[in-house]
């Protein structure tokens, strides 16, 4: 029986579900998979991507990482109804086991309670106690950096650089922590201080870029909490290149 991460004889594979791939990749969302695949490749780790369209079922213990990127009010709306019809169960099942789900901008949007726009509501699968909502104002948009501790002791203080787009103002629930403190740019709603939000291993995020090119700490860390590992325990990898696109993100917005 092979461990969690389909680990067995000492090799581990990543197996991750794209949800809507064509639909909910805006600004190449699609990139944090290459770089997944990527990461995984240079350490020889095994990588397998699934993708998970309208109308297809969801397997929540087939996969470690499920992923969904932003989209369009339009396409997100036509998501937002089949992933409560088909994908809701299997994503609740995954993220209770431990699987990593990470949304960004509207995939985040969609795994809070709802998304509300010109008085209608879009329900989203209620993983993470946000709910968003399409405010009189400007989009908030540009540069951002956020510190983010992943670990308890918040210790492990690191940034997060990306860039935002969003007309929806997202505001957390009592209890829900947010991903990371604003050190630049907007945040979930501009005023709060916030941005995204994470419950365990299920992350939100308004960070595109793509996220994980220029943040590939960040990709690391996905990778070895989805494979139920301590990040230090993957092999290192060169970097500069990916280092020198960190630093340039978070240059261009001020931090
Ligand atoms: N449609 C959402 C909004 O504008 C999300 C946009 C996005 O994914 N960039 O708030």
């Amino acid at each position: 029986m092979p461990e969690r991460g389909g680990r067995a004889n000492g090799t581990a594979t990543l197996r991750v579900c794209a949800l809507y791939p064509d639909l909910m990749n805006i600004y190449a969302d699609r990139g944090n998979l290459l770089v997944l695949e990527r990461r995984c490749a240079w350490r020889a780790l095994g990588f397998e991507l699934t993708a998970a369209g309208l109308g297809e079922e969801l397997d929540g213990a087939a996969h470690e990482l499920f992923y969904i990127g932003g989209g369009q009010d339009r396409d997100q709306r036509l998501c937002a109804e089949d992933l409560i019809e088909t994908k809701r169960s299997g994503l609740h099942e995954a993220a209770e086991r431990g699987a990593v789900v990470l949304g960004v901008c509207g995939g985040y949007q969609l795994l809070g309670h709802s998304y509300t726009l010109a008085g209608e509501e879009i329900p989203g699968v209620g993983l993470l106690d946000v709910r968003t909502v399409r405010e009189e104002g400007a989009r908030l948009i540009g540069n951002v950096a956020i510190e983010v501790s992943l670990e308890d002791d918040g210790r492990d203080a690191r940034v997060l650089a990306g860039f935002e787009n969003h007309g929806g103002r997202t505001r957390l629930g009592d209890g829900q922590r947010a991903l990371g403190r604003v050190l630049s740019g907007h945040g979930n709603d501009g005023r709060s201080g916030a941005e995204g939000a994470r419950t365990g291993a299920t992350i939100g995020t308004y960070l595109h870029g793509p996220l994980l090119p220029k943040n590939v700490w960040f990709a690391d860390w996905l990778i070895a909490r989805a494979l139920g590992r301590d990040a230090e325990e993957l092999a290192p990898l060169e970097d500069a290149l990916e280092r020198e696109t960190h630093l340039s993100a978070r240059a261009a917005a001020g931090v």
